[in-house]
């Protein structure tokens, strides 16, 4: 038997193809009638549109979200809130637009209905990383949860095949870390495994035809669930160096979570056997057999095309040495626990972007 602890986060989903229809009746239903539609620079256009199908419940867009959530972004967009009497939120983007809308909920609480556009898995989780003055800040906070998430399979079907690959495998690392995180349960590790699953089934699709549905659906699929599983439970190595590294080193965000995931995995392998027992399973399941998870992890990344080098991503040599010593700076619970040799290891290794 394993004792486990288990929390839930409320929300509502809706899930499919063509669902973002809907979106003037849950407006409707959240009773706004003066909402934002909040999108990034290049995702402009969409959100012009939705505005207008929202019809008099829309009172305008505010569409200059940025990646990591920039503080001074934010406070431009809450004096518009401010100005306009803005009383809901509607977000149509990936983690970028999804986290301004979270940190003007946890400013001024406002609803939130999140279409999500990437596979980045935000919109299920009450977290928050901003930046401000080059640092950022992470948190969490009920208040920052979305209230409703749309997902519309035909959303997905703009985004690039490159980075549907990373942004899928950025979602495959929520779920496996979920499995080995000290606070899994038995709920939880059964969403994980049927996320990997997905992705392993839907990732090859995607690169194939970027417009098979039935891949982006299950895509989309094992996002959702990827995304209940890190706004549920604690996450370990992999999250936390992937942060140091963004940070140091301005890396991209899911590029990083792809090339450092089979070397966080080789790193924890033998701390997480039974853990890796299920990623194992999950991927022979998705169609995509292997005998070793981190290797396992490393060739279904390569075999859609993505780049798995940290060097490659901008990170320099020399940062290896820093990101180790940030690594053992502030020591956090892993399964193995966090040694000097060995994330130098992996950090090298990832660096390089050799098969682990
Ligand atoms: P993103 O939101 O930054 O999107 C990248 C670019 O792709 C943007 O220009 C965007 O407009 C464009 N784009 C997005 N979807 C598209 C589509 N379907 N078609 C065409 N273009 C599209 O990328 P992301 O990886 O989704 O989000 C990364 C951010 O999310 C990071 O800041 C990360 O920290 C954050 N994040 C937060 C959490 C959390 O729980 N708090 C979880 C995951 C990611």
């Amino acid at each position: 038997m394993q004792a486990f602890i288990y929390n839930s986060n409320p929300g509502r989903v809706i899930f499919g193809e063509g669902t973002l229809s809907r979106l003037p009746a849950e407006v409707e239903r959240l009773g706004l009638s003066r909402v934002l539609v909040l999108a990034t620079p290049a995702q402009e256009a969409s959100a012009q549109q939705l505005s207008k199908e929202i019809g008099g419940r829309s009172a305008g867009v505010f569409s200059e979200a940025r990646m990591h959530t920039p503080v001074d972004v934010t406070e431009r967009a809450l004096a518009v809130v401010n100005e306009l009497g803005i009383d809901g939120l509607v977000a149509v983007g990936g983690g970028s637009t999804t986290g301004l809308a979270k940190a003007l909920a946890l400013r001024t609480d406002l609803p939130q209905i999140v279409a999500p556009t990437t596979y980045a898995g935000s919109e299920m989780t009450p977290i928050l990383g901003e930046t401000k003055e080059g640092r950022k800040v992470t948190q969490s906070s009920p208040k920052i949860l979305p209230e409703v998430v749309i997902y519309d399979v035909e959303l997905t079907l703009t985004l690039p095949v490159g980075q549907s690959v990373t942004s899928g495998m950025n979602a495959v690392a929520h779920s496996v870390e979920a499995l080995y995180t000290k606070e899994a349960n038995p709920l939880i590790s059964t969403l994980a495994e049927r996320s990997i699953t997905a992705f392993a089934q839907g990732l090859p699709g995607i690169v194939a035809n970027p417009n098979d549905r039935e891949a982006r659906a299950q895509a989309l699929y094992g996002a959702w669930l990827g995304g209940i599983c890190l706004g549920s439970v604690g996450m370990a190595l992999h999250h936390k160096l992937c942060h140091t590294l963004g940070g140091m080193f301005d890396l991209p965000h899911a590029e990083t979570h792809t090339a450092v995931l089979p070397h966080a995995v080789a790193y924890n392998t033998s701390a997480a056997p039974a853990a890796m027992r299920k990623v194992i399973r999950a991927m022979e399941e998705g169609g995509q057999p292997v005998d070793d998870a981190a290797s396992g992890l490393y060739d279904l990344a390569k075999s859609l095309g993505a780049t798995l080098a940290l060097r490659d991503l901008g990170m320099p040599e020399s940062g290896i040495e820093t990101a180790t010593r940030a690594a053992l700076a502030n020591p956090y619970w892993n399964p193995r626990p966090l040694e000097e040799a060995g994330i130098r290891e992996l950090l090298t290794a990832a660096w390089r972007g050799e098969r682990p």
